[in-house]
C-alpha cells in the first residue's frame, strides 16, 4: 500500500501544525499544534479534527511551541489513546506548558461566562488541566539519533533541528526504505546554549518551514545590542524591565548577560527573573546535557553556569515578585508575558514605566492588539491593571533573537543536501513568504516545490 500525507495545519500559515503520514494503512501525526492568531484561525480550533483522534496509530511531535503541540490535549480528550514520541527535551517542555495552556483554557471559559462575553452559552474551553495531564501520560522519550518503530513497518529518529530545547527534525523510513524528513521549525547557526541545526544529506521527500522565507535576520550581534541598552541603563541607575517568552529567549538574555559580565564589559547587577514558567524552563535547560553546545559545555564544566544563582535569582512567590517594586536599580526584571498580554510584567510596567530612568526591553515580536505593540508604536499612555500609567521609559527591542532560520540560513540548510528530494512541500508560512522561498528554491537549487492548501494530501 502506497505512503501519503496529508495537511491539517500550517498549510499556507504559520500556525497550527498538523501533519498526518499514512504508512502503509496506518496513520502516524507529526505535530498537533493550535492554531493562534486572528479569530478565523483560532476558530478552527473547536472544528473536529479532519481524522478520528481514536483511529490514529502514532503522534511524532517535533518542538514544544504550542502552534506544535497545543492541540495534544484535545485529541486525547476526543479519543486519542496511543504513544506520543517526542525527545526528553520537549517532553520536559510539554510537562511544563501544557498543564498552564490547560489551565488558562479554563480561566478563559470562566471569564466569559462570569462576563456572558462568550459566542457559546456557556463558554468551554477547549480542554481543560486535567485533559493535559491525561496527553502528558501518553509522552514516550526518544533520544536525538535512536530508531523508533512506527506502526505499519515504518521508523523514524529525531537529529537536532537548532530551534528550541528539545526541537528535532524527525527522518521517517517507509517501509520500502525511503524516507520523508519532517522538518519541524529550523533553528540557526552559532546560537547559544542548544546545538546548530544538524546537516541532512538524503530525503526522497522534504518537508521544510518558512516563516521567514522572504526576509534576512538583521545582521546586528544580540551580545552587543544587549551590552549598549544595559550600559545606558546602569548609566542612569535604572531597572530593565524584559517582557520576556519563557522558553529560549529568557535563557539566551541570561547568556549573553553572562558573557558581558565575564569579560568585565559590563557591571555585575542582580538579574530577576520573574516567572515561574521560564524559571522552571531555566532548570529544564540545565538538567538537558545532552543538548547542550561546545561553549555551554565547557562553561559548565568549569562552574561558570551562566544560570548560577549568585547571577540570576528566579523569583517563586508572589511576594518576592511585589517587593522588587520598592527596590532600587539598576537591575533587569525579567518577568512574563512576552508581549504584555499578562503574567507578573503587568505590575512590574505598572510601577515603573512613567520612570524616565526605566528601560523596557522587547525581545520579540509583539502582535497587533497586545500592550507590547502599544508600548513599543509609542502609546502616550497605557491601561494596566485599571490604572493609566504614563509611558516615560525608553523602549528597545531586540530583534536579532529570533529562533526561526531566515531565507538565507534555510537556503544554507537546503545545500546541505546530495541529492534533491523527489519534492520539498513548503508548510508554516504567510503565503508571501512560502511564494518568495519558492522562487528562491527553484531557481537556486532546481528543486520541485510544492505549497500545500489545508486538507491537501499526496501520495508518496
Ligand atoms: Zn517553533
Amino acid at each position: 500500500m502506497p505512503q501519503s500525507i496529508a495537511f491539517h495545519g500550517a498549510a499556507r500559515t504559520v500556525t497550527g501544525s498538523k501533519h498526518l503520514l499514512t504508512l502503509d494503512g496506518h496513520t502516524v501525526l507529526v505535530d498537533c499544534g493550535l492554531f493562534q492568531g486572528p479569530r478565523e484561525l483560532r476558530e478552527l480550533n473547536w472544528m473536529d479534527f479532519a481524522f478520528d483522534p481514536a483511529g490514529l496509530d502514532a503522534v511524532v511531535l517535533t518542538h514544544a511551541h504550542t502552534d506544535h503541540i497545543g492541540m495534544l490535549p484535545r485529541l486525547v480528550k476526543l479519543g486519542y489513546r496511543g504513544p506520543v514520541y517526542a525527545t526528553p527535551g520537549t517532553i520536559g517542555l510539554c510537562r511544563i506548558s501544557l498543564p498552564d495552556s490547560g489551565r488558562i483554557q479554563e480561566e478563559d471559559a470562566r471569564y466569559h461566562n462570569r462576563h456572558g462575553t462568550s459566542r457559546h452559552n456557556p463558554a468551554e474551553p477547549l480542554y481543560t488541566e486535567g485533559d493535559a495531564y491525561e496527553a502528558i501520560k501518553l509522552l514516550r522519550p526518544v533520544h536525538y539519533h535512536q530508531f523508533q518503530e512506527l506502526p505499519g513497518g515504518a521508523t523514524f529518529r529525531f537529529a537536532p533541528a537548532g530551534h528550541i530545547l528539545g526541537s528535532a527534525f524527525a527522518e521517517v523510513y517507509f517501509a520500502n526504505g525511503e524516507r520523508i524528513l519532517m522538518g519541524g521549525d529550523l533553528g540557526r547557526w552559532d546560537r547559544p546554549i542548544i546545538k546548530d541545526p544538524t546537516m541532512m544529506e538524503y530525503a526522497e521527500y522534504l518537508v521544510v518551514e518558512s516563516t521567514y522565507g522572504d526576509r534576512v535576520h538583521p545582521d546586528t550581534d544580540p551580545k552587543e545590542e544587549i551590552a549598549r541598552v544595559l550600559k545606558r541603563a546602569w548609566e542612569e541607575r535604572g531597572v530593565v524591565i524584559v517582557p520576556s517568552f519563557a522558553i529560549g529567549r529568557t535563557q539566551e538574555l541570561l547568556w549573553y548577560v553572562h558573557e558581558l559580565y565575564e569579560e568585565g564589559r559590563l557591571e555585575r547587577v542582580p538579574i530577576y527573573v520573574d516567572s515561574p514558567m521560564a524559571n522552571s524552563v531555566t532548570l529544564l535547560t540545565v538538567q538537558q546535557t545532552e543538548e547542550h553546545d561546545q561553549d555551554l559545555k565547557l562553561d559548565m564544566s568549569e562552574g561558570r553556569s551562566p544560570f548560577a544563582q549568585d547571577i540570576v535569582r528566579f523569583v517563586r512567590d508572589r511576594q518576592m515578585s511585589k517587593e522588587l517594586n520598592d527596590a532600587g536599580g539598576p537591575m533587569v526584571i525579567i518577568a512574563g508575558s512576552g508581549m504584555v498580554s499578562g503574567g507578573r510584567v503587568l505590575h512590574h510596567l505598572r510601577h515603573r514605566l512613567d520612570d524616565p530612568a526605566t528601560t523596557v526591553l522587547f525581545t520579540g515580536y509583539q502582535a497587533e492588539g497586545t500592550m507590547g505593540r502599544e508600548i513599543l508604536e509609542g502609546a502616550p499612555t497605557v491601561r494596566i491593571l485599571g490604572h493609566d500609567v504614563e509611558v516615560r521609559a525608553s523602549v528597545e527591542q531586540l530583534d536579532s533573537l529570533s529562533a526561526h532560520a531566515d531565507s538565507n540560513e534555510i537556503l544554507r540548510w537546503l545545500r546541505g543536501f546530495k541529492e534533491p528530494p523527489r519534492k520539498t512541500f513548503l508548510v508554516h508560512g504567510e503565503p508571501e513568504a512560502q511564494e518568495a522561498l519558492a522562487v528562491r528554491i527553484q531557481s537556486e537549487l532546481g528543486w520541485e516545490v510544492a505549497i500545500p492548501r489545508q486538507g491537501d494530501s499526496y501520495d508518496l
